[in-house]
């Protein structure tokens, strides 16, 4: 098994073996696959296995891997050069797709990562309101920065802590956290320190406890008690962006954030993030004015063709099928686990899919939690043998792309079935 040696060679001499926690597949208890092609809906390994892709480089390959257009305006940009260090053409051209296909925003700044963008973001909420602390959703992941790496508090709507050694605790303590989809807790927040929330920074649907969707009316809830107190309302589109929706997931339930954070599928694969939103809060960053933010590769020529080319493929009819693909596998799902006699919860928003091993109708981290875990990395294991890359977590959902086909369900479904059967 060459993946086996891979990792032998990679634990050597990067942390844990990998750049980015989640590849070592340690909540699924394997060794991790190493990867070395893709095209379409399908991923190959360095021992020639071929899988259907279910994780698409954790959401942003939306077209699929290795999309003809995309590559072949690559080829032709990386002719030109990898970067230039002064503006170019094509930044004003994604800006303006972005601003059109994306309500809220009216302005952009383009950074290289999900978690440049929600850092940024935050700073100018800061910045703009003049005020300290912002209030996030325990479950949900904003990226990596100290802010933000924050676990609750005890008891309802009390500061955080930190989630991780390295974030100071002081920092900690201006971030209040509170469950998903409980604007009871929001209130009482606000109602404790209303005139120090800069903002609320959420996920639209959240991806990164599983799939959460959120309940009726939060969302807009959250609108009217952020504009109540001069708050700005964030949300962190990072995943959702162009996933959930053509306009979104803002789009998809009308409710405008004053600020939006976006990545993945923004990029198609490059390294690219984006903050933006109201014009008059965004003409705060610098040079326009005077809160700082900055990046010697944002706005990369070659990031920027992976994005525009992603984007511009992208229609309502991409949406359609993802529907239809999505219809497909939960009704599949269903029927599979109940003969089985496992209980699954299924919990989607466009091409983002979500099951949980649990019976409970999951709308926050401390149910989604409650999941079977020993079952979830049993199962995992059989369907990575049988050729479906799956996230290898019962807290990430499954990504569809525009490649995906009817057959690529039925083969997967079929996969279920007999992974199923082995470890009952
Ligand atoms: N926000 C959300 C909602 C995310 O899902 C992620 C990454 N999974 C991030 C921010 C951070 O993005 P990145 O990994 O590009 O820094």
């Amino acid at each position: 098994m060459r993946s086996e040696q891979a990792f032998k060679e990679a634990v050597k001499v990067m942390p844990g073996g990998v750049n980015s926690p989640v590849r070592a597949f340690k909540s699924v208890d394997m060794d991790p696959i190493f990867m070395d092609h893709g095209k379409g809906s399908k991923i190959y390994d360095i021992d020639g296995n071929e899988y259907i892709d279910y994780v698409l480089s954790w959401g942003p390959l939306i077209l699929g891997h290795a999309d003809d257009k995309v590559t072949a305006e690559l080829a032709k940009a990386i002719q030109k050069g990898t970067s230039f260090g002064a503006p170019t053409e094509l930044e004003t051209k994604m800006a303006e797709l972005v601003i059109e296909r994306v309500p809220s925003i009216e302005m952009v700044r383009m950074v290289s990562s999900g978690t440049e963008a929600t850092l940024a973001a935050l700073r100018l909420a800061r910045g703009y309101t003049g005020r300290n602390k912002i209030l996030k959703f325990i479950g949900c992941y904003h990226g990596h920065s100290d802010s933000l790496l924050i676990k609750a508090g005890s008891g309802v709507a009390t500061l955080g802590l930190p989630d991780s050694p390295g974030v100071p605790k002081g920092t900690a303590e201006n971030t209040i956290t509170v469950h998903y989809n409980d604007l009871e807790a929001v209130k009482t927040a606000f109602e404790k320190f209303g005139d120090d929330i800069a903002c609320v920074i959420v996920e639209p649907v959240a991806g990164n406890m599983g799939v959460v969707p959120p309940g009726e009316g939060f969302l807009q809830g959250l609108r009217d008690i952020t504009n109540e107190y001069g708050s700005l309302l964030i949300f962190d589109e990072v995943m959702t962006g162009f996933r959930v929706g053509y306009n979104c997931a803002q789009g998809y339930f009308n409710v405008t954030p004053d600020l939006t954070c976006l990545g993945k599928v923004i990029g198609g694969g490059l390294p690219v993030g984006a903050f933006g939103g109201r014009k008059d809060i965004m003409e705060h960053i610098a040079p326009a004015g005077d809160i700082y933010q900055a990046g010697t590769l944002s706005g990369n020529p070659l990031a920027m063709t992976g994005g525009y080319y992603t984007l511009s493929q992208l229609t309502p009819d991409s949406y359609a099928h993802f529907n239809q693909l999505g219809d497909q596998l939960e009704a599949g799902l269903t029927e599979i686990f109940a003969k089985h006699g496992v209980p699954i919860t299924i919990n989607r928003a466009g091409s983002m899919i979500g099951y949980f091993l649990n019976e409970e109708k999951v709308t926050n981290f401390e149910v989604a939690s409650r999941s079977d875990l020993k079952l979830f990395a049993a199962m995992y294991k059989e369907m990575a043998a049988q050729g479906v890359f799956l996230p290898p977590s019962q807290f990430e959902g499954m990504f569809l792309s525009t490649q995906h086909t009817a057959e690529d369900i039925d083969k997967t479904l079929d996969a279920f079935d007999k992974a199923l059967s082995a470890v009952k």
